[in-house]
């Protein structure tokens, strides 16, 4: 296993900046924005408070363990927000070229691998084509998948500034939101339709999860990654987790409640677990935060190799606050 930290992929210095731009886009963008209060995305039950950050308030539901944004800012003030906002901006050029070496491989290379695996557990004749990366941000997972696979890799990406980048790395991009996609505007053959980190993002994850079933045809894959709520950090640091960034994450489901809203919009689910590695890091960087004695205790008193083993234990048992699942069409 490879070994990450959370400091190569999220350097503090930048990611502070980052974070501030953010904090000055929240007020212009949300500050006034109309909200509304919301069921829980996975299972329609009732939440209640979790943790507040910077004037977002999270539910996490009674039925399902589900933590959520609710009340939620309108999804026209998120449109604006993603679509050209200074610290998209920031996130789209700054931050990710100062970080890009260390994600291709630290990050895509061994999640390029991962697909590839997972779709050849699933796909034994290998007739897949295209992959339909939504939300593909930079376009390293496809310039990586590419190079492993003989498929074509087709982005969808609404931002301006990622969408530019995608082209001048002569990959094929459609700058749209996948809400607002129709299937024939994507090529006739055997698809696997992925999307990294934007679960958590999406303003209704169940209207997300039926465009994408409406897309599929029957053969075709899909596979995606998100954050979970049940994840060791998330659940240890609660309102001091740096996963919970509104205005970005508004979803933490769970493998099981996750499992629970796909069954219900018309997927199978072929396989949901936490590959998640970085859990245990998160918490020796922010142990000022813990206020649980076991967890305080075990990150100070374990030594290096003892809390690999915890790390390991925490993504096998599906813990970890970083999920995969491969699914298809029922
Ligand atoms: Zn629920």
């Amino acid at each position: 296993m490879m070994k990450v930290t959370e400091e190569e992929i999220r350097p503090e210095k930048v990611f502070s900046e980052y974070l501030e731009l953010t904090k000055k886009d929240v007020t212009v963008f949300f500050g006034n924005a109309k909200r509304e209060e919301i069921a829980c995305p996975a299972c329609g039950g009732e939440g209640q408070k979790w943790a507040d950050k910077s004037g977002f308030n999270y539910k996490k539901c009674d039925a399902c363990l589900s933590i959520y944004v609710s009340p939620r800012p309108h999804k026209e003030a998120f449109d604006a927000y993603y679509t050209d906002s200074p610290s998209t901006k920031f996130w789209a050029t700054t931050f990710y070229k100062i970080t890009e070496a260390a994600r291709r491989e630290k990050l895509w290379k061994p999640k390029a691998q991962l697909i590839k695996d997972k779709i050849s557990q699933f796909e034994e004749d290998n007739k897949i084509k295209y992959i339909i990366d939504i939300g593909g941000g930079y376009g390293v997972f496809d310039e990586e998948i590419r190079l492993i696979m003989d498929i074509m890799p087709i982005i969808i990406e609404p931002s301006v500034h990622l969408a530019n980048v995608c082209r001048q790395r002569g990959l094929k991009v459609i700058e749209k939101f996948m809400e607002d996609i129709s299937p024939e505007e994507l090529p006739v053959g055997r698809k696997c339709y992925v999307s990294f980190e934007l679960f958590e993002h999406l303003h209704d994850p169940g209207l997300f999860l039926k465009t994408v079933l409406d897309n599929m045809n029957a053969d075709d894959l899909f596979i995606f990654t998100t954050l979970s709520g049940m994840g060791l950090d998330i659940q240890v640091l609660g309102e001091h987790a740096k996963a919970l960034s509104p205005p970005h994450h508004l979803n933490f489901l769970n493998p099981k409640s996750i499992t629970q809203l796909l069954n219900s919009i018309g997927f199978e689910v072929l396989d949901a677990d936490t590959p998640g590695k970085l859990d245990v890091d998160i918490l020796k960087n922010n142990k000022q935060y813990i206020k649980d004695e076991f967890w305080k205790n075990t990150i100070q008193y374990s030594s290096e190799s003892e809390l690999n083993s915890i790390q390991q234990f925490i993504s096998q048992s599906g813990l970890s606050s970083h999920m995969m699942i491969t699914c298809r069409k029922f």
